[in-house]
């Protein structure tokens, strides 16, 4: 049927750090009343444990007993503290951390609502039949200019050389690393959020998705 749109649809939005992609999919969530996961919370509750424990982020291992048991409190702000951030980055190049949580990311995916999900491989790795790909990208200065904001509303100490070698250094090891690199998978849309406000950016989108939606009808 030609505009019988499918109600219960899978979204993946991947991109690269501070592109805008967390604030995009939790507004296509909201619109679409989807359930949302942002799976970068999953490799940063690891690290969180694994840096309240001591661990060495620098050994597979320990990154990988790290993933057991793990709970935790999506509003804690030691989640997206820089300490935190930098471990998140290291420790999902492990295979085996990213084995031990695709799991709960393709569940998640497969529930029969539908869901959005957001972070580097969703529409690569974890739901590759996922009904619309967003990949939502900006420059790297823009990206540097918007997470020295956050850092300074949140009151802390931030040069923007600091945040824009911090970028680069991020956007390497994501797009470096061997397994589950970032990277736009070949039927996704790219959305480059470099002159857009956060409102631009959603409404930009929420049209891109429903003519995706249309389209596959
Ligand atoms: O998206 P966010 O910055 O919160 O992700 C934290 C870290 O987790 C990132 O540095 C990224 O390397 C990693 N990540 C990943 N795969 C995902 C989501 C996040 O490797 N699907």
């Amino acid at each position: 049927m030609k505009d019988r749109v499918n109600l219960a649809p899978v979204i993946a939005v991947d991109g690269p750090a501070a592109s805008g992609k967390g604030t995009i999919a939790r507004a296509l969530a909201d619109r679409f009343g989807l359930p949302h996961m942002d799976t970068g919370l999953l490799y940063r509750a690891v690290a969180l444990n694994l840096w309240r424990w001591g661990g060495d982020a620098g050994n597979e291992f320990e990154a990988l007993r790290a993933c057991d048991d793990l709970g935790f409190d999506p509003g804690d702000p030691e989640l997206r503290s820089e300490p935190v951030s930098k471990i998140a980055s290291m420790i999902s190049a492990y295979p085996s951390v990213r084995t031990a949580l695709l799991k709960r990311q393709q569940d998640f995916a497969a529930q029969p609502g539908g869901a959005v999900l957001d972070g580097r491989d969703i529409g690569t790795v974890i739901a590759p039949h996922a009904d619309v790909k967003l990949f939502v990208t900006a420059s790297a200065e823009v990206r540097a200019q918007r997470r020295l904001k956050e850092l300074l509303q949140r009151s802390m100490n931030a040069h923007y050389d600091d945040v824009l070698a911090d970028i680069h250094a991020r956007d390497e090891r994501d797009a470096g690393r061997e397994v589950a690199p970032l990277q736009a998978a070949g039927d996704a849309i790219t959305l480059d959020t470099s002159d857009l406000d956060a409102d631009g950016a959603i409404s930009a989108a929420i049209r891109l998705v429903e003519e995706r939606l249309k389209q596959s009808a």
